[in-house]
């Protein structure tokens, strides 16, 4: 279903087929897991469909030399994708119950390279700052100012940027202090709450 969506990047592919996306979902969910949609993962939030993941891995353009900053954790599937490509992931995830279980999900799978925070993810995380790519998978109304101080130049910032119901895919770079954004396509994800995104 990814190649004939034109999902190209033979690394992207490789870890699509390589991570047991089953292994993040609840288990009455189970025959369901490869299918093109997306699907609860409990507190009112979702797993995104497999196409969206592998095209926002593919425009993120991660490399093995690179510190990756995720922006909403969920099921944590995300997370392992990019944690296979890049040297190291920090995630941030709001909810709680759903960080715990993205964390324990890393540890059975043996992932070394991935940290995990629970918080407000649109102030970034400062501590281990500046980051060559950061992806945020919940939708927002703007760009939080704080990640874009948090890119390293030469980054990439991946961001669904819109209103409450749909959103456009926007890819990010910054090059000499200067920004530069480009659009993929529309998209819908549930929405980025905090400080630099939604209101509760
Ligand atoms: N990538 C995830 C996966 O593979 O399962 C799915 C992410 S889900 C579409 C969006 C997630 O963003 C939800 O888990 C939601 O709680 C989280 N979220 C929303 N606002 C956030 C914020 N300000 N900081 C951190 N996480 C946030």
């Amino acid at each position: 279903q990814l190649i004939p969506r034109g999902i190209r990047s033979p690394e992207v592919l490789a870890v699509m087929r390589k991570v047991p996306r089953h292994l993040f979902i609840e288990q009455n969910f189970h025959g369901d897991a490869y299918g093109d949609h997306p699907l609860p993962i409990g507190a009112d939030q979702t797993i995104s469909q497999p196409y969206m993941v592998a095209l926002m891995t593919e425009l993120l353009d991660v490399r093995t030399d690179q510190r990756v900053l995720e922006i909403g954790t969920g099921s944590g599937y995300q997370t392992a994708i990019l944690a296979e490509l890049a040297r190291e992931v920090y995630t941030v995830e709001r909810i709680t119950s759903l960080a715990n279980s993205a964390q324990s999900r890393f540890e059975q799978l043996h992932y070394t390279n991935i940290q995990v925070r629970i918080g407000d993810g649109t102030v970034g995380w400062k501590e281990y700052a500046p980051y060559h790519r950061i992806l945020v998978t919940a939708g927002a109304p703007s760009v939080p100012e704080p990640l874009i101080e948090q890119l390293a130049d030469g980054g990439k910032l991946v961001i669904p940027v819109g209103s409450r119901m749909s959103q456009m895919l926007h890819v990010l770079t910054k090059q000499q202090g200067q920004l530069h954004t480009t659009t993929s396509c529309p998209c819908v994800f549930v929405r980025l709450i905090g400080q630099d995104g939604w209101e509760h």
